[in-house]
Formats: structure tokens, C-alpha cells, sequence
């Protein structure tokens, strides 16, 4: 079995469904005692947090290289970041390691299209939902359309994100907020939604909604699990 290298901590209440989910789906394959090697470095949010608001994107991106690099010395076979809005600086600590990283973007869409999905929505923190490293990858290596609520929206999805699921808040008014927003976007014609923010799992399942939701939790440390019970090499 390979040693997953996770960067957590963005937020730690999205690091423990992944550690959970890594260990289950390893249990689920190999039965018994079995569990997943991996290799966690847990980074503090109100640091990482500061920064995106105030843009130093770079400085966010040398913390997050340091942490690759210390999963890497720890052994880590590939890197998994538990949140989708970091994947932004996925070029900046690509450049600084030499193990591969698996993409959630990546991992998504190709859940996606398994699905048969060529238009999907989107929701997730301000800077996945209007910035490119993201949707713009799912377009442009994949083909899928990918639809954002409008910007009032944003604002909403984007604030309770920071501002309740970040801090373990769950609460059933930002619940239906978000089961209107995802009526909207399959309104738009998205024929699926993607729960692009490691935390939103937290808040909306599956049973809430006829519209078929895309877990990026779920799907990425599902893909995980395989590449590191796989013989072959990450890629
Ligand atoms: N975990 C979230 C995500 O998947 C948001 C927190 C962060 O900014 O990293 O984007």
C-alpha cells in the first residue's frame, strides 16, 4: 500500500471526513485491521485564511510548498490537498516536489463524466466559483460547462463557508440558502451540482435534493484510496 501525503487543516472539519473516508475506503478493500497509511500535515486555517483574503496568494503557496515538502521527507508516495480552493497554488508546490499530487479538480471530473455530465454547477468559496484554476481546468481538460450562482449568491455560499461550516456550524437556515441556490443552478440547466468546498458535505447531502450532487470530499478521497492500493505508479 502507498503512504498518502494529506495537507490539511483547510478546514481541520473537513480534514476529519477525510481521514475518515481514506481509512473506510481502505478497510472496505482490504478488510480486517487494515487502515490507510498516510501522512498528514495539518496546516492553521486563520493564517491560510488571512492571506486569501488579502491576495498574498504567494505567501499561501510557500507555506503549503514547506508542508509537501515535510509529507514527502515523511514518505507520502502522492499529495492529496484537502480543500479545492488551495488547488490554486497546485503549479506553485508542484514546482518544489518531485511526488505527484492528485488534482481534485481532476478526480471530480472524472466522476463527472462517468456520470455523463456536461454541464454541471459549481458552488464553493468566491475564489473557486469566479476564478479559473478551477472551473476553467474542468472546461478546458475535460469539456463539462460549469455554471456559478450569481453574485449575491456567491456572497452567501461563500460566507457561510467562512463564517459557519469552517467553524463546525451547521444550521438548517444556510441549509435551505443552499438547497435554493442548487434549484437555481439546475434551473440554469446544470444537470448536477458540485459541492466544490470540502466542508459543504457537512451541510447538504444527497437526501436534501433530487438535483444529483458531486461530493468533492467523497470523490477525492475515493480516488485516493485507489492510487494507493494500486500496483501502478500515481498518475
Ligand atoms: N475547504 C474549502 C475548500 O474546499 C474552503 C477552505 C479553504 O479556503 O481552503 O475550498
Amino acid at each position: 500500500m502507498k503512504t498518502i501525503g494529506l495537507l490539511g487543516g483547510m478546514s481541520w472539519e473537513s480534514t476529519v471526513s477525510y481521514y475518515k473516508a481514506l481509512n473506510e475506503g481502505v478497510k472496505s478493500q482490504l478488510g480486517g485491521l487494515h487502515s490507510a497509511k498516510i501522512c498528514l500535515y495539518s496546516v492553521d486555517f486563520a493564517e491560510i485564511e488571512m492571506l486569501q483574503h488579502q491576495g498574498k496568494w504567494d505567501e499561501t503557496a510557500e507555506i503549503l510548498s514547506q508542508a509537501a515538502k515535510s509529507v514527502a521527507a515523511g514518505g507520502a508516495d502522492f499529495l492529496m490537498i484537502a480543500t479545492n480552493t488551495m488547488h490554486k497554488v497546485v503549479p506553485e508546490i508542484e514546482a518544489q516536489i518531485s511526488i505527484p499530487i492528485l488534482h481534485i479538480a481532476d478526480a471530480t471530473a472524472k466522476s463527472l463524466m462517468a456520470g455523463k455530465i456536461t454541464k454541471v454547477g459549481l458552488l464553493g468559496t468566491r475564489f473557486t466559483m469566479e476564478q479559473d484554476f478551477y472551473k476553467g481546468r474542468i472546461t478546458e481538460k475535460f469539456g463539462i460547462d460549469v455554471v456559478v450562482p450569481n453574485r449575491d449568491d456567491q456572497t452567501i455560499v461563500h460566507d457561510i463557508i467562512y463564517n459557519e461550516l469552517c467553524q463546525g456550524e451547521i444550521t438548517l437556515n444556510s441549509k435551505e440558502k443552499y438547497l435554493a441556490i442548487i434549484q437555481k443552478l439546475a434551473e440554469q440547466g446544470a444537470q448536477a451540482v458540485i459541492l466544490g468546498c470540502t466542508e459543504i458535505a457537512l451541510l447538504v447531502q444527497q437526501s436534501d435534493t433530487s438535483v444529483p450532487l458531486y461530493d468533492t470530499t467523497e470523490i477525492h478521497a475515493k480516488q485516493g484510496v485507489e492510487w494507493a492500493l494500486s500496483e501502478a505508479r500515481c498518475n
